[in-house]
């Protein structure tokens, strides 16, 4: 079975056997790009829970990752998201507030400025992440065309300040690693490509992998609890029939 929480520490552990030292995004700007480096992202769409346990397991490993949250009522979890932070994760803001106002520039700022304060009077939160709203003609990115994220004291936006090049982009985006025809705006340019099917396909390549890995996760897909991973799986595939329709129209 792919997709558990298993599997998942499978991948970790090769990702350490092969000497990759673990990154957070904050430290993105200072990294001096000697050594294998990878940067764990966990994108929380849903499930908050999940990403905590996936928390403890990276920590258990002697891991550190970092954490988007959206701003919904259940993902937005004070307890959850401090507990992440205390075991030593980074913690930021995975925002959709063009999508949330559509398309209105003026309140998606404001929205953005106040859900980052409250994101702040939890964590230390100095990188964001746009969340993909694969449902919505609104590119969250496109804030940023009229605003400054660095006026907010955001250090780095992980679409816009990030040098892909001779770097592997690798998602597990549509609950499979080669997504390209589900995956609506969670790409980067000028990344390394790869045909990697499961997470198996990876670890057996973990030597051959270029020096620099991004790596995104979505917590709420990695489970050992089997009606959980049922439910992930069934929804998952009708997802992807809905994205690739969006996609060809
Ligand atoms: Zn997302």
């Amino acid at each position: 079975m792919d997709f558990t929480l298993t599997k998942y520490r499978a991948l970790l552990l090769s990702l350490r056997d092969a000497e990759y030292q673990f990154c957070l995004f904050r430290d993105y700007k200072l990294s001096d790009n000697v050594g294998k480096q990878v940067y764990l992202r966990h994108d929380i769409d849903d499930r908050p829970e999940n990403a905590l346990e996936m928390a403890i397991e990276e920590n258990r490993v002697g891991i550190a990752g970092t954490y988007y949250f959206r701003n919904r009522k259940h993902i937005f979890i004070e307890k959850i998201i401090r507990r992440i932070e205390d075991l030593g994760h980074e913690i930021g803001y995975h925002y959709e507030n063009l999508a949330d106002s559509k398309g209105d520039a003026v309140f998606a700022i404001d929205d953005f400025r106040i859900n980052l304060n409250r994101f702040r009077a939890v964590a230390d939160v100095q990188t964001i992440c746009m969340h993909g709203s694969p449902y919505s003609r609104w590119n969250n990115l496109d804030l940023w065309d009229q605003y400054s994220y660095t006026d907010e004291e955001v250090i780095l936006e992980v679409f816009r300040d990030i040098d892909y090049n001779g770097s592997m982009y690798l998602t597990d985006t549509g609950r499979k690693w080669d997504s390209g025809r589900e995956n609506m705006r969670d790409k980067v340019a000028s990344s390394i490509p790869h045909s990697f099917q499961s997470t198996d396909d990876i670890i057996q390549s973990i030597f051959t992998l270029p020096s620099k890995l991004f790596i995104t996760v979505h917590p709420q897909r990695w489970t050992d609890n089997s009606v959980l991973w049922i439910r992930e799986l069934v929804m998952q595939a009708a997802k992807n029939v809905i994205k690739r329709k969006l996609i060809r129209h």
